[in-house]
């Protein structure tokens, strides 16, 4: 068996020093133990956040797979199986089913839903973790209406692109950013978003005033940090932000990071209403979002995308990659 640990704790932009792929040798199974072997991984930002807080230099890499069980201890999950472990970076894995959720919140297995004709990887995506924290972000804290002006950031990412689409699905109007035009073309002509704008080489103030010139309703915010400033400036009173990631910060060192005037001043002014989330907030309702967004994809209302490295040695490279923008919609590693 296969996994990568954290050799070094990250000093801003991840390298390749920082993690390192080791062999390690697993013991028997003991009864209500299963043995699951990886087929699909993902890799996310939210890795980057907590190998600060959560990690000891030496510990395996956290995150969730799709594995196959290739030998049970546990009635209830018989060999063939497929489900989607939150047991880190490893080809294999040792799985006791009653143990507690992981530092998430999340069960430590639960059956993959079976999404018949697409990849297992859905899991990982759309139907998992990313696209409950797209259905609820959204639509429990912005509650978008028709007719009503919608920012997303990251939006050809794995949450955003489908934050974009539920929205149009609810009537609104869809201004999405992204980092390279070739995203921008993505999620304006195949997921039909009203507006797509690359933050890269377009001012983002200017761009906004110019797609959203009545202002802006609902704010999705993945990026944090300079752009969330920008878009709340542009606020329409009673507006709703959704505070769902700071990807632009994340390589900062907290301790030391600069720090800017939060505008307070203009979340009274507009009664504007923010709220930060964690998906897991609402996880016994996951299983409403995976159901609706299942079927909106059957009737092409609702599209995905993934970016697929291939190979669990390419997993840090996937990473890296991922939180460097080369991803378009979910990037998952097939093994
Ligand atoms: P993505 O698939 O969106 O991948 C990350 C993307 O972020 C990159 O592709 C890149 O795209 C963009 N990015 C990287 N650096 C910057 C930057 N400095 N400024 C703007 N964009 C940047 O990842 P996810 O969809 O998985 O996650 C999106 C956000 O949602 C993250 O902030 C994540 O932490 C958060 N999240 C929060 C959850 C919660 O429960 N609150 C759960 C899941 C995710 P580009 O080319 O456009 O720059």
């Amino acid at each position: 068996a296969k996994k990568w640990i954290l050799a070094h704790h990250f000093d801003g932009v991840p390298k390749d020093s920082d993690l390192e792929l080791v062999e390690e040798e697993l013991p028997e199974l003991q009864d209500g133990e299963i043995l699951l072997e990886a087929q699909a991984l993902s890799v996310d930002p939210y890795m980057r956040v907590f190998a600060r807080s959560a990690l000891k230099e030496g510990d395996t890499i956290m995150g969730s797979q799709v594995g196959k069980v290739i030998e049970s201890k546990s009635p209830q999950h018989p060999v063939g199986m497929m489900l989607v472990g939150s047991v880190g970076w490893r080809t294999h894995a040792i799985v006791n089913v009653n143990q507690g959720p992981d530092l998430l919140g999340t069960p430590i297995v639960v059956p993959a839903t079976p999404a018949p004709g697409l990849p297992v990887s859905v899991n990982l995506g759309v139907l998992g973790m990313p696209g409950a924290t797209a259905y609820f972000g959204l639509l429990e804290l912005c509650q978008p209406k028709a007719g009503e002006v919608v920012v997303v950031s990251a939006a050809a990412g794995a949450v955003g692109s489908l934050v974009g689409q539920i929205a149009k699905i609810k009537g609104c109007t869809v201004i999405g950013y992204a980092g390279t035009d070739e995203k921008c073309k993505w999620i304006k002509e195949e997921l039909g978003f009203d507006h797509a704008i690359n933050y890269k080489t377009r001012d983002v103030a200017e761009s906004l005033k110019e797609a959203a010139p009545d202002g802006v309703d609902c704010y999705f915010d993945n990026v944090g940090g300079d752009f969330l400033y920008t878009v709340m400036r542009q606020m329409n009173k009673y507006g709703r932000i959704s505070v769902c990631g700071a990807i632009s910060q994340y390589n900062d060192n907290l301790d030391n990071q600069k720090s800017g005037v939060f505008p307070g001043i203009l979340l009274i002014v507009n009664e504007l209403r923010m709220e930060g989330f964690i998906s897991t907030r609402w996880l016994s309702r996951w299983p409403e979002a995976f159901k609706e967004m299942a079927a909106w994809m059957k009737e092409g209302k609702l599209k995905y995308r993934e970016t697929t490295t291939k190979g669990f040695e390419n997993m840090r490279e996937a990473f890296y990659g991922m939180l460097r923008g080369d991803n378009t919609g979910k990037a998952v590693v097939n093994v």
